[in-house]
Formats: structure tokens, C-alpha cells, sequence
């Protein structure tokens, strides 16, 4: 039942296959077997089984509240949740209990949906590998699975869980390890500049970001309010489609949301592709692509150009310079978004209060990692009179000419670009954190990051595992507001790639194997 798409086990549980409870129990019981993963910061047991018994009730009485009651789901704990602890994985918010729910939280809820928990991030969201949080790193479930464990008794002899695994993306890892590690149906990220595809792509799962101004932004913990939206994570495409429908529309708490009525979401049943323009940026030729990843990538367009679709070379000539100028207006937004955190108004409040500035200066260095810290100090750098145009000013114009770049290709006739998510498939965290981690972080997000600057909907569609058997995955980039026509073509493209699923070693038994984890790597 566990690995079940969402669709699949909604339908078993109005066919009376499974129960709700049922259902909501062996989810936390699995969640209890995969702990060692730190998929979760909180798992609100009491709460879904509460919630689980409601949709119970429901389903006895003949009544359903729509494809995601009784089904259990998790959010990423940057997302506010009322009475439920939200901590964005930072001392600076440890304790604080939101009085009210995120739109899209809520939205979820009045759907019947079942909450397991809240899922571990990067501090604050800043990140690609979900390691940089105080509750410490997520694991990949891919590298627990029957698939690695083979691959690696082949090639080098067994290995050793402690030190070998692989990391799990960022910095959505939370959300997108527990549904690819089978605790729920479907989550929430959130999308800065590749959060829930980069996670959603190392963990073989479908990682959507929607539109800027789809979503409601009201209740998740701001990054970068200019690029942030609210990602889903799910087995399928069409699940994805179902969650998306369920979250989009105008909120009047969101001043940044698309005022008027929205379109359903519902993916047609067929598509024909002699309609469609695939185009392949020719700047995502990057540097450090792996082989593997690029072999993916043509075998995509062909498969698209054998199927009719007119694929195209495109060129975005602004890529270059995406990086660089995500990280002046990151740092930014984030100094003033972070200026909130004093101690006084938000937050955790230092001891130390010899005087005022002391106070803030010591809450700011207790509550905040050096990542964060080190982004506010850039970004109050960039933001300095004497800066300001030569620094905010020129990555807002280099913006505009990256979002052009975007327009310009749709103009000329193309419906969807297909390019990589990352460079290469998940890598082992000692190799991760051996290389400088956080420059290799900004380069995990160069397919990404360009898309939260033009506010495009795009989406990471697994594709196929490596040669280590770890998942490969593809995105597909759409117009503004054409969220459903991307769907459609991604669906086409899982359609045909048929990604396996994910098995594990003893996966019905009681216990599955858990290794021992370092604890002492946890600064909680
Ligand atoms: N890795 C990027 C960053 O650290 C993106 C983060 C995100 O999308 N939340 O800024």
C-alpha cells in the first residue's frame, strides 16, 4: 500500500481496501523504521491519527471531502502550522508555535488530508543538500535501497551505511525523503531557486514549482519573497497535478497571488505531440555535467523528436551570469527578511544582555548558522548606499535580461524546455562536504535558479538510475501560468522512461535494518 501513488491509494481507501487509521498507522510505523533517514523534525502522531479517525468517519458515512481525504501527507517545517512547533531547522526559531495555519497548509486540511509531521530543511532554506540544519543532515533513501546495496556489492565490495551514504538534495531533503522513503503520498516544499526539484531529483520523485503568484505565499517562513513558492513532491505527475489544483488561486493574504478565477487543473487524457515545441538550451551545456546525465538528457529529446514533437536548440544567453546575480539578490532579500530575528520582536532572545547591542548581536550569532549569517553580512554589503546601484541594482537589471531570455524562446513558438536538474546523480555526503560545500551548493542550482528569477513553472521528472542506481532526473520548464500544459508533457515523458520504484531490504519485516547513526552530528 506504501508505495501507492496518490490517486492509487485514494481510490483503494473509498474502495474500502484500507482504512484511513489504517492507513495513517502504517505510515507512522514506517516512519518509525526509516528515523535514521531525519526525514522529520516533528512527526505529529497524535494529531494524524486524530485527523485520520475524522476521515474515518467520513468515509463510513458514504461522505468524502476529494482525493485527499484520509491520505497522509507531510510539510516542510518552514511552513507555519497552528499549535505544531515550526522551526525552519534553526535555534532561532526553536519553540515557536505559529497561531495559524499556512493558506496552502490549511488548504491541504480542509481537503481531509492527514498531517504525519513536519520535515528537516537547511536552516532557513538556504541550501542544496539538506545538511546545513540544526536537527543535522537528511539521508537519501536511495542509498538504503535494494538497487544501491547490489550496485555496491558488484562494484566495490559492500560498504558501510555510516559513512557511505548519500545526500538527499536541498533544501526540501525532508520532503522529498519521506515520500521516496514511503512515510506519506505527498508533501511540501518550498522553491527559491530549485529547493524542491534539486531534492525531488536526487530522490526520485516528481519535485513541481509552480508559477510565481499561483500559490499562496502566506505562512511560509520567507527566503527570498521575490522567488519563493510553495513546491509539491509526489510519486507521479498526476499527482502532483491533483495536490496543484487543490493549492492554487488568489489569496487575499498574499498580495503577490494572480487575482481572478483560476483554471482546474486536469490533465488530459492523451497529447499529441506533433502540437509541441521541445526546446534544449544550449548554455545548459554546463561545465561538470556528468556523462550520465547528459546521455539522459539526449535520450529525452529523442525520445520527444520520435514521438513527433518538433525539438528545437534554443540559447538563453543570460545563463551565465545566473548564478552570480541569484546570490547578490538572495543575500539581499534575505538581509532584510532576517532583520526580524532580534531577539525582541521574533525569535530566540540571548542571555547576554549587557546592553541592547550586545543582546541583539549574541541572539543573531546564537540563533543563526554561519550560512545564514554569512548571507545576511553579503547581503547588508550589497544593500550599503555606496553599493546599492552598483550591486541590487545591476542583478535586478541582469534579472530582467534572464527572465528576456525566457520570453523571447516562448515567443519564437516553444512550449517547454527540457533540460537537467543537477549536474550529476546525489552525491556521498563526504565527497559532498569534502569540496567546498557551499560552493559547490550555488552550483548545484544552475539549471534551477534561472527559472525562480523569470517565476516559470517547472518540474523534475525522474528519468532513470545511474550507474550507481541512483535516480537521474529531467525538468521540464513551462510558460507563466501554463502549469498544466507542462504537466501534460511531463506526464507524456514519465510515461515513457518508466522510472523503477524504490525497494528496500526487508521492507515488510518488523525492523528494518537501521545503522547506526553518528549522533554527535546532531546540534540539537
Ligand atoms: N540552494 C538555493 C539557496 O541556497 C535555493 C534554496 C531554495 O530554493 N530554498 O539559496
Amino acid at each position: 500500500m506504501l508505495g501507492l501513488t496518490l490517486r492509487e491509494v485514494s481510490l483503494a481507501l473509498r474502495e474500502g481496501k484500507i482504512s484511513p487509521k489504517q492507513l495513517c498507522q502504517r505510515c507512522l510505523d514506517f516512519v518509525k523504521k526509516t528515523r535514521f533517514l531525519n526525514a522529520y523534525i516533528t512527526v505529529t502522531e497524535d494529531l494524524a491519527l486524530e485527523q485520520a479517525e475524522k476521515a474515518e468517519k467520513r468515509f463510513t458515512r458514504g461522505e468524502s471531502l476529494g482525493p485527499l481525504d484520509g491520505i497522509p501527507i507531510a510539510v516542510k517545517d518552514n511552513f507555519s502550522t497552528a499549535g505544531i512547533e515550526t522551526t525552519c531547522a534553526s535555534h532561532m526559531l526553536r519553540g515557536y508555535n505559529p497561531p495559524f495555519n499556512a493558506t496552502v497548509v490549511q488548504k491541504l486540511l480542509d481537503q481531509g488530508a492527514v498531517l504525519i509531521g513536519k520535515t528537516n530543511l537547511d536552516e532557513f532554506a538556504m541550501g542544496s543538500a539538506s545538511i546545513d540544519g540544526v536537527f543535522g543532515p537528511v539521508r537519501n533513501p536511495w542509498g538504503y535501497s535494494t538497487q544501491y546495496r547490489d550496485k555496491c556489492a558488484q562494484t566495490s565490495g559492500g560498504r558501510n551505511p555510516d559513512s557511505d551514504w548519500v545526500i538527499t538534495g536541498g533544501s526540501s531533503g525532508g520532503s522529498a525523503t519521506a515520500v521516496a522513503s514511503l512515510t506519506c503520498f505527498a508533501s511540501l516544499g518550498s522553491d527559491t531557486g530549485g529547493s524542491t526539484r534539486n531534492p525531488a531529483a536526487h530522490c526520485g520523485i516528481v519535485g513541481l514549482k509552480p508559477t510565481y503568484g499561483l500559490l499562496s505565499r502566506h505562512g511560509l517562513i520567507p527566503l527570498v519573497n521575490s522567488m519563493d513558492v510553495p513546491g509539491i513532491l509526489t510519486r507521479s505527475v498526476d499527482d502532483a497535478a491533483i495536490v496543484l489544483d487543490i493549492l492554487q488561486g488568489y489569496d487575499a493574504k498574499d498580495s503577490t497571488t494572480v487575482q481572478g478565477p483560476v483554471t482546474q487543473i486536469n490533465l488530459p487524457a492523451d497529447i499529441d505531440l506533433k502540437n509541441i515545441c521541445v526546446g534544449i538550451p544550449k548554455e545548459y551545456h554546463a561545465p561538470g555535467l556528468s556523462g550520465e546525465t547528459l546521455s539522459q538528457w539526449s535520450r529525452a529529446a529523442e525520445l520527444f523528436a520520435q514521438a513527433g514533437a518538433q525539438v528545437v536548440s534554443v540559447s538563453l544567453p543570460h545563463t551565465q551570469h545566473s548564478i552570480v546575480c541569484y546570490s547578490v539578490l538572495c543575500a539581499a532579500e534575505v538581509a532584510s527578511n532576517m532583520a526580524r530575528f532580534d531577539g525582541l520582536e521574533y525569535g530566540h532572545c540571548s542571555k547576554i544582555n549587557s546592553s541592547t547591542e550586545a543582546m541583539f548581536a549574541s541572539t543573531r550569532h546564537e540563533g543563526f548558522n554561519d550560512v545564514v549569517r554569512g548571507r545576511i553580512l553579503c547581503g547588508n554589503y550589497f544593500l550599503l548606499k555606496k553599493n546599492y546601484d552598483q550591486y541590487f541594482v545591476k542583478a535586478q537589471k541582469v534579472r530582467r535580461l534572464i527572465a528576456n531570455d525566457f520570453a523571447k524562446v516562448f515567443d519564437s513558438g516553444v512550449d517547454v524546455l527540457l533540460t537537467p536538474v543537477t549536474l550529476s546523480d546525489a552525491a556521498r555526503y563526504t565527497d559532498f562536504v569534502q569540496e567546498d560545500s557551499r560552493t559547490r551548493s550555488a552550483q548545484e542550482d544552475i539549471f534551477t535558479q534561472p527559472i525562480n528569477m523569470a517565476g516559470l513553472p517547472a518540474v523534475s521528472v525522474p528519468v532513470a538510475l545511474s550507474s550507481k542506481s541512483l535516480p537521474i532526473s529531467l525538468q521540464l520548464i513551462g510558460q507563466a501560468f501554463q502549469d498544466q500544459k507542462l504537466l501534460t508533457v511531463a506526464r507524456w515523458l514519465e510515461q515513457q522512461v518508466k522510472f523503477p520504484a524504490i525497494e528496500f531490504p526487508h521492507m515488510n519485516d518488523h525492523l528494518m535494518e537501521v545503522p547506526t547513526m553518528n549522533t554527535s552530528a546532531i546540534a540539537v
